[in-house]
C-alpha cells in the first residue's frame, strides 16, 4: 500500500486519528522498524495471531477512546504465552476505562529488543509548517520538557544538533550504567520523519501531530513500539 492508503483509510472511516497499527504501518512505509504485530477481536483468536509471532510478546488495548493505553490497564508487557495473552485480554476487557470503551480489538506484538525510551513527534504549526521533535523518554519529556524542535525538513547535522542540544545527551551515550543507544539510529529514524523525503513532509496537509512514544533504541538499532497520528 502507498502511505497515502492509511490516510485514507482513517478519514474513509470517519476518524481523526490512525489507529496505532495503521500508524505503526505508516512508519513502516517510511522505513522506520516496528514490531511484528497482530490484531484479534478476542480471546478466540489469540492462538492463531500467536503461530505468526514470536514470545515474548506485548498485549495492547485498540481503542479510539483509550489514549493512554498503560493509565487504563491497557497494556501488557512480557507475555511468554497464548494463554496468557487471552487472560491478558480477558483482564483488561473487565478494567473499568476499557469496559465502558468503544473497544475495536488487541494488538499483539513482539517485544522490541532492550534499550532507551526516547520519543520522537512532529506537529503542525500554522505558520511554520511540519516541525520535527526529539526528546528522552518517561520523566525527561514528561516532566523535565528536554526536548528540541526544529523546522522541516531537518538535514542530519540538524538532527545530530538536536540530540547534541538535549540536557541528558549524556544519558544517550550511556551514562549512570546504562548502555549505550545509537545515535545514528535515531538520526535515522528523524530523518525518515523530519527529512526532505520525509513521512512529515510527505503528509504536510494531512498530519496535525504526531507522537513515536516510546523509540526504543539499542546499541545497535530503533524500533517504534508506539505511534500516535492525529489528522489535519
Ligand atoms: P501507552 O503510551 O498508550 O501507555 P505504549 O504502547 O507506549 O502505551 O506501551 C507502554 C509501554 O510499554 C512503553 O512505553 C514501553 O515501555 C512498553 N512497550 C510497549 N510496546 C512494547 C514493545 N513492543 N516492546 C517492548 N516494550 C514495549
Ligand atoms: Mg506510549
Amino acid at each position: 500500500m502507498t502511505p497515502e492508503r492509511y490516510i485514507h483509510q482513517a478519514r474513509a472511516d470517519g476518524r481523526t486519528a490512525l489507529d496505532e497499527s495503521a500508524g505503526k504501518q505508516l512508519l513502516a512505509a517510511y522505513g522506520i522498524a516496528v514490531p511484528k504485530s497482530a490484531v484479534v477481536k478476542g480471546p478466540e483468536e489469540v492462538a492463531a495471531a500467536f503461530k505468526t509471532l514470536k514470545a515474548p510478546v506485548v498485549v495492547k488495548v485498540v481503542s479510539p477512546d483509550i489514549l493512554h493505553k498503560s493509565d487504563a490497564g491497557g497494556v501488557k508487557v512480557n507475555v511468554q504465552s497464548a494463554a496468557e495473552a487471552e487472560a491478558a485480554i480477558r483482564a483488561m476487557a473487565a478494567a473499568p476505562q476499557i469496559r465502558s470503551a468503544n473497544v475495536e480489538g488487541y494488538l499483539i506484538e513482539e517485544m522490541a529488543p532492550a534499550g532507551q525510551e526516547i520519543v520522537v513527534g512532529g506537529l503542525r504549526d500554522p505558520e511554520f509548517g511540519p516541525l520535527v521533535m526529539v526528546g528522552l523518554g518517561g520523566i525527561f519529556v514528561e516532566v523535565l520538557a528536554d526536548v528540541s524542535f526544529r523546522i522541516c525538513p531537518i538535514t542530519r547535522l540538524d538532527a545530530q544538533e538536536m540530540l547534541a542540544e538535549l540536557k541528558g545527551a549524556a544519558i544517550l551515550k550511556g551514562a549512570r550504567g546504562r548502555k549505550p543507544a545509537s545515535q545514528e539510529a535515531i538520526i535515522d529514524v528523524l530523518m525518515k520523519v523530519g527529512g526532505e523525503d520525509g513521512l512529515l513532509m510527505c503528509h504536510a496537509d494531512d498530519i496535525k501531530e504526531a507522537d513515536v512514544n516510546p523509540l526504543i533504541v539499542s546499541e545497535s538499532g530503533a524500533v517504534a513500539v508506539d505511534a500516535r497520528f492525529i489528522l489535519s
